[in-house]
C-alpha cells in the first residue's frame, strides 16, 4: 500500500457523453495551457496525465521548427545563433 497521499486539487469534473472534461482554469493558467494549444495524452499507473506540447521554438517562439532536440523545438535562426557563440 502507498503511504503517500495522492495530489488533489478538491476539484472534481463530469466527463460528459463525448469523454471531455474541463481542465480548471487555475491549472490552465498555471501550466500555461491556453485555447489552441496542443497537448499530449498519456496513462500512468491508472492516472491520464495531460502536458502541453511545445510546438514553436523554445527560445523565440516562432512556428518554423527546423529542429527537434531532445524533445525541443528549435528554428533554424535561433540555431545559427547557438552555433555562432
Ligand atoms: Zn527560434
Amino acid at each position: 500500500m502507498d503511504a503517500t497521499p495522492a495530489r488533489t486539487l478538491g476539484v472534481t469534473r463530469r466527463v460528459d457523453r463525448l469523454g471531455r472534461v474541463v481542465i480548471p482554469a487555475e491549472l490552465r493558467r498555471r501550466l500555461h495551457i491556453a485555447e489552441g494549444d496542443i497537448v499530449d495524452i498519456q496513462v500512468v499507473d491508472d492516472c491520464v496525465v495531460i502536458s502541453r506540447v511545445e510546438t514553436g521554438c523554445v527560445f523565440c517562439g516562432d512556428a518554423e521548427v527546423a529542429h527537434l532536440h531532445q524533445d525541443r523545438t528549435v528554428c533554424q535562426a535561433c540555431v545559427d545563433v547557438i552555433k555562432a557563440l
